[in-house]
């Protein structure tokens, strides 16, 4: 008689991206056979989207690395952990020993904020290298909306995120969210709410470039011009003053600030912006006075808006469109989450421009430099020079501006060292890499983004399956790099306090720390010198394995600012001043946003697949199947204009580089643009990526040129890069850029 199979079922949270859907993961024995939605997850309500099965993928994914790798010339061989942290040690101290503190740089790249192992201990190495070169992916597309908050509301994490589920009106600018599940809005399940929003008589408007998926189901989209939203903003917030729409609440808190707000956005009138935006002026008007006239209104803004060369400003213009409007810090406007683990209260403040950067001079912000700057700051000699290098769970040669020459770049390190699970595009010049424990490995609890979500919840995902035999889990490998540089160089707290706190953080735990967050936090069982009965503990998530409602988005202010005076700073000046960068760069002898170079005449803007995360992923041939998504779309009228058809492989090429990919014409992007989708571009000689490198596709940072930032937050202006698009005569097999090798440095092989 054949044994029953039993089944069994895995709550989780998705930690793929920021959605962080809840998930029930069917089970019979060690086998998963099925992930679904879970039904009873208070955040997601049974969402889910193609990208939850990777997390099998990544678990079972033949070219995921299991164990530390040193590189001999072109070969690769495994080590010991042991022998693994000592020569990364030894070496690390060597070139900061010669060169200063300063010669060795750190990069974290995106899934770092997925991870609350790597969350909890990575800072604690990267402080014991003390070096001021810290990069990380922050710098490629979200710095706007900290450095708008740190200004306006004193610190960095507190951030104002829509009120998707009660707002009756939703202005979405330069996102995609039905694509992204939100970005710095956690909201999964996306489509459902916008659909609610409309289901109670409200409105969702679209700004971009392109008719996204988001827009389709909009009631409004307005295409933009891409890198003119400043412009837009200042019109909309021109019309509010021209109107006599102003009705902030809270004025106390901001009143001082008002006046000077009319008075910097008075020579913004629709008139005038209308025609660098492509929207016309009435059209600005009637945005203007529908979204003061709301119930409730929240405007909100990503990527497109925060990859420019306003980046901040735009951030800074949209909270001050959503606070004028009244619609800041109240149900469905833009409000202030309440996380159990209140991030805020445990992380500095912020801080801008302590030191900066060697070759260029681009501010600090928060104790890192735009990751823009990494690759002359490797490739510029002097002293100060960047030797080496330690990454984790990044791949910015594919996801950093300039890609190729940060490729070229980190082949003439003296030393490099990676913590990520792929020998990929970037990992490929490591010396060492040291592969930690994957998603389904993991005990997670989402640190970063129930701190962004639309609806105050806690979830806590125990791991599914242990660690493969001689493992490390990201926190172990960071904790004990720490420990390995201390003790080499020596360092040893000073005093009996310092020696007992190092002596009971060397006992904690990612466990440990989670549960100590909870009881501190707002729903914690602690409260001052009191315990609260009923209150979070860890032991509260683990009973409640779909996690804990923990109610809707509560106002929150004066309680949450940070500002020396509790009041909202409407105002800074650095901001304030940018405006006068907006009226040369856009006025002032009538020059045009759009590109005055004749070789160069369209922009070009990037685009997210729901089916790819960035620049992973794309070796789970389930999300990769299916007609080939990194093409090059333009309008009907450029491609005519150059005599191009729907299908050609096509040249695209910026000044910095050039691309070849299939042509796909359509009206979904506006006239004078071309849209390439971002995180592709593999193949390159060394990577082991088998699905990835038989569907390479071609990378957009390949184009993009890492002398345009932002330069207030130093953020990538990846948002239109002038291109030109022209017939390919020689198509090449691979579609990307044929001149990158790993073999050009000959100090690595
Ligand atoms: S939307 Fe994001 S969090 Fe949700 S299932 Fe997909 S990848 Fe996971």
């Amino acid at each position: 008689m054949d044994t029953p199979h039993r089944s069994r079922f895995h709550h989780r949270a998705c930690n793929l991206c920021e959605a962080i859907c809840g998930l029930v993961i069917e089970m019979d024995g060690d086998d998963i056979v099925a992930i679904r939605g879970d039904e009873h997850d208070p955040l997601s309500r049974g969402h889910i989207c193609p990208k939850a099965v990777a997390l099998q993928d990544i678990w079972q994914d033949p070219d995921r690395l299991r164990r530390p790798l040193r590189r001999d010339g072109d070969r690769w061989d495994e080590v010991t952990w042991d022998e693994a942290f000592d020569e990364v040690a030894v070496r690390l101290l060597d070139i900061q020993d010669r060169h200063g503190r300063d010669a060795v740089a750190v990069y974290q790249g995106n899934p770092t904020v997925h991870n609350s192992g790597t969350m909890l201990y990575a800072p604690a190495f990267v402080r014991e290298l003390g070096t001021r070169n810290r990069f990380s992916a922050s710098s490629v597309d979200q710095q706007p909306h900290h450095v708008a908050a740190y200004f306006m509301f004193g610190h960095l994490l507190v951030l104002p995120v829509p009120d998707v589920d009660r707002t009756q009106h939703m202005l979405i600018m330069g996102a995609n969210p039905m694509a992204s599940n939100g970005s710095m809005m956690t909201a999964p399940g996306i489509r459902q709410r916008l659909r609610a929003i409309q289901k109670r008589d409200g409105r969702v408007v679209v700004v971009d470039p392109r008719r996204t998926e988001t827009s389709r189901i909009a009631d409004e989209h307005h295409f933009i011009r891409p890198g003119t939203d400043v412009l837009l903003l200042l019109g909309l917030l021109h019309t509010l003053f021209a109107e006599d729409l102003v009705r902030p609440r809270d004025l106390p808190l901001i009143a001082a600030d008002v006046q000077r707000i009319r008075d910097v956005v008075r020579p913004f009138d629709p008139e005038r912006v209308a025609p660098a935006t492509g929207i016309d002026a009435a059209a600005i008007r009637a945005m203007a006075i529908d979204f003061a006239s709301a119930p409730s209104a929240v405007c909100y803004g990503r990527i497109g808006v925060s990859t420019q060369a306003f980046g901040s400003t735009c951030q800074w213009l949209i909270n001050i469109l959503n606070t004028l409007t009244g619609n800041l810090d109240r149900p469905g406007g833009a409000m202030f989450p309440t996380p159990a683990i209140d991030t805020v209260r445990h992380i500095r403040p912020g801080s801008y421009g302590r030191w900066a950067s060697r070759v260029r001079g681009a501010p600090e912000f928060a104790g890192e430099l735009p990751v823009a700057v990494l690759s002359e700051e490797i490739l510029t000699p002097g002293e100060g020079q960047i030797r080496a290098l330690v990454t984790s769970a990044g791949n910015p040669v594919l996801s950093t501006p300039d890609g190729r020459t940060l490729d070229r770049a980190l082949a003439g390190l003296d030393f490099m060292v990676s913590v990520d699970i792929y020998l990929n595009e970037t990992t490929r010049h490591a010396d060492l890499i040291l592969p930690p424990a994957v998603g389904l490995e993991t005990d997670h609890y989402d640190l970063a983004f129930h701190a962004l979500a639309v609806r105050n919840t806690a979830k806590y995902s125990p791991a599914l399956f242990p660690p493969s035999p001689g493992a490390m889990h990201d926190w172990e490998i960071f904790r004990e790099l720490q420990r390995r540089l201390e003790s080499r160089r020596g360092t040893r707290p000073r005093g009996l306090k310092a020696r007992m706190r190092r002596a009971v953080a060397r006992r904690m735990t990612p466990r440990r720390l989670l549960d100590l967050g909870l009881r501190l936090g707002p729903y914690g069982v602690w409260r001052g010198r009191f315990l609260r009965p009923g209150g979070l503990t860890l032991a509260t998530l683990e009973r409640n394995r779909h996690g804990v409602d923990l109610g809707p988005l509560r106002p929150s202010l004066p309680g949450r600012l940070y500002t020396d005076d509790h009041k909202i700073h409407l105002a800074p000046n650095l901001l304030v001043e940018d405006l006068g960068r907006v009226t040369q760069t856009f006025f002032a002898n009538r020059v045009s946003p759009s590109p005055t170079d004749e070789e160069f005449d369209l922009l070009l803007v990037g685009r997210r697949h729901l089916r790819s995360n960035n620049s992973w992923m794309h070796n789970a041939a389930l999300l990769v199947k299916g007609n080939p998504r990194c093409t090059a779309l333009l309008h009907p009228g450029d491609a005519q204009a150059r005599g191009l058809d729907d299908g050609d492989t096509v040249e695209v090429r910026s000044a910095v580089g050039a691309v070849q990919l299939p042509l796909e014409v359509t009206s979904d992007v506006i006239a004078g643009v071309v849209s390439i989708p971002h995180g592709w571009g593999h193949g390159l000689p060394g990577t082991r990526l088998r699905t990835a490198n038989a569907h390479p596709g071609a990378s957009i940072n390949d184009l993009t040129d890492a002398s345009r930032i932002d330069p207030i937050s130093g953020n990538a202006a990846f948002c239109g890069v002038p291109v030109c698009v022209t017939a390919c005569t020689t198509p090449t097999t691979t579609p990307t850029t044929g001149d990158r090798s790993s073999h050009e440095n000959p100090g690595h092989q």
